[in-house]
């Protein structure tokens, strides 16, 4: 990946934009099923980031990756705070003096995405985040090595995203606070699944129009 850093402070506006237009949405989603504060929780964690989106721009990947973690971890509060923090501090521990190709961009997510199982306890199935970020993570291993385009690749992977927080409306909760509804978690698409496909869309569109 010979993304410049320098996109950064169009992603973080991207992603600020999504999450703002679709905040009432995933408040009544986590209202349904947690305790309502996920929007909150994420925009206090993305403004925190805003206000560094200048400064963090100038680093390498892996170091805004892991300024960016560590930020949220502090900041955000909320489980997804600590686990959002853990995926990028991962990504960027492990992207540290590699060289961001598609190949290792991919081995970096899903060792990262491993982490994030770690630190929640918890897998694919079980109504969270996870299941957009584990499928994400297996779909670009799977393509790294195949001669699927970069333009491709982006389009499948907000395919999947968007799938995996779907997916997630027919699951029954065994993590989180959604976990004490029981049966009546079912029906509703998981706050932190959707925030996560939103957020994965608005990094690929920026991604996509950007030179590589
Ligand atoms: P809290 O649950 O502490 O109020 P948030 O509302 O900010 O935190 O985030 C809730 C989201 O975090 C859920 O929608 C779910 O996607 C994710 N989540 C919560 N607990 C876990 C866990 N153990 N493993 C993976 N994801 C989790
Ligand atoms: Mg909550």
């Amino acid at each position: 990946m010979q993304y410049s850093p320098s996109c950064l402070p169009e992603i973080l506006q991207a992603i600020t934009t999504t999450i703002n237009a679709n905040a009432h949405t995933i408040t009544l989603l986590d209202q349904e099923l947690g305790d309502g504060d996920h929007v909150i929780n994420l925009q206090r964690g993305i403004d925190a980031l805003l206000l560094q989106s200048d400064e963090l721009s100038v680093l390498e990947w892996s170091a805004i990756w892991q300024q960016t973690g560590m930020i949220l971890m502090t900041k955000m509060g909320g489980a997804s705070g600590s686990l959002f923090g853990t995926l990028l501090t991962s990504m960027g521990k492990d992207a540290t003096g590699k060289v961001l190709n598609q190949q290792n961009f991919a081995d970096i997510f899903m060792q990262a995405v491993d982490a994030v199982k770690r630190r929640g306890k918890s897998n694919a199935g079980e109504k969270t985040m996870l299941d957009v970020l584990i499928p994400v993570a297996d779909k670009l291993v799977e393509l790294a090595p195949s001669s699927t385009s970069l333009k491709e690749v982006m389009q499948t992977i907000e395919q999947v995203a968007v799938a995996g927080a779907k997916s997630t409306c027919n699951m029954l909760a065994t993590q989180g606070r959604a976990s004490y509804l029981g049966e009546r978690s079912l029906g509703h698409i998981d706050a932190g699944a959707q925030t996560s496909a939103l957020m994965i869309v608005a990094v690929i569109t920026v991604l996509s129009l950007a030179p590589a």
